[in-house]
């Protein structure tokens, strides 16, 4: 560059903030000779804007404690330490420690563990992290997992406050679906006991390094104040959604005779007390429904 008169000092240097993250995660993975793992589903999101626009609606705010599931590279992490109280980031990928160390340098608040998520105890994780208090967690995430690692967080001995995730479109519809619908699930059905779904951005394929095949959306559920049904045992009500949809074909009352081993007399005795139709199949009861059968299965061991 031609040397300029004054240009030295037109650089307010107390404005500097050193390079952008994102600068930082590319040179660092590069430095690293980091590779994709296509397996592990490894497509990054290294726009800073775009990580922070969806960060400003996670409702994360500076009192927050965070997990966050697949970090990757760490921009979303060092992004989080910012707002956050604590993270901790938890990467199945090993050979993003020294990415993810430099990321992270300047953020002593954020902690990463080298973990599969799908082989931790979450409640004994946050509780290490976090003491009692209550936590968020945000994840981008191999699609392939999505579903497993809902579950898991919902049915948690200490389930999060909300989840904020990406998803694959097709699933948050799913997600999303209304009892008696098509896309009415076990998932949906367990999710909408734990909380409140709701799209907050469409993520085009090209957002993200490299871009996958489908288009992705970012969505946040939050766990409802009060629980909408009060099933007297919970993990019965969650084996009972379970059982519902896993024999599609079946009928309620021979779907119950399968499943928890009742007597044809015993299984409409139950779909009697809760007040549903034998003959319903069980993919098409609402959560209220389904939480009445719980119940009146729970009676038959009392
Ligand atoms: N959060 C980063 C981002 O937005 O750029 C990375 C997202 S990338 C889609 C998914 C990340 O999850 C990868 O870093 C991958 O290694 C990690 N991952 C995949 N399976 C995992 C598992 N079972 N437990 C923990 N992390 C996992």
């Amino acid at each position: 560059m031609p040397w300029r008169a004054g240009f030295y000092e037109e650089i307010n240097m107390t404005d500097y903030q050193g390079p952008s993250l994102e600068l930082r995660a590319r040179v660092a993975l590069e430095k690293h000779r980091f590779h994709n793992t296509h397996s592990l589903g490894q497509n990054f999101i290294l726009s800073e804007s775009l990580l922070s626009g969806l960060l400003d609606e996670t409702a994360v705010g500076p009192a927050d404690n965070v997990l966050e599931i697949g970090p990757g590279p760490g921009l979303m992490t060092a992004l989080l330490a910012r707002r956050a109280a604590r993270v901790l980031a938890v990467e199945v990928d090993r050979a993003l420690e020294p990415v993810l160390a430099e990321l992270l340098a300047d953020a002593p608040n954020a902690r990463v563990v080298f973990q599969d998520i799908l082989k931790a105890d979450v409640a004994q994780l946050v509780g290490e992290a976090f003491g009692g208090e209550p936590y968020r967690v945000v994840a981008n995430l191999p699609y392939y997992i999505t579903a497993d690692i809902l579950l898991r967080l919902a049915s948690c001995q200490r389930p999060p406050e909300s989840i904020s995730i990406m998803v694959q479109w097709e699933a948050a519809e799913r997600l999303m679906s209304a009892p008696g619908s098509k896309q009415w699930c076990a998932l949906a059905a367990e999710l909408q006991y734990y909380g409140d779904a709701r799209v907050l951005a469409e993520v085009p394929p090209e957002a993200f390094d490299p871009p996958p095949h489908v288009t992705s959306c970012f969505m946040r559920i939050d766990a409802h104040a009060e629980p909408i049904v009060r099933p007297k045992d919970p993990a019965l009500f969650r084996r009972l959604i379970r059982a519902a949809f896993a024999m599609r074909r079946k009928t309620l009352a021979n779907n119950l005779k399968a499943s928890f081993g009742l007597s044809q007399q015993a299984a409409r005795d139950v779909l009697a007390a809760a007040g549903v139709d034998e003959r319903t199949r069980g993919e098409a009861l609402t959560l209220e429904e389904l939480c009445r059968v719980s119940d009146a299965i729970c009676m038959l061991h009392t």
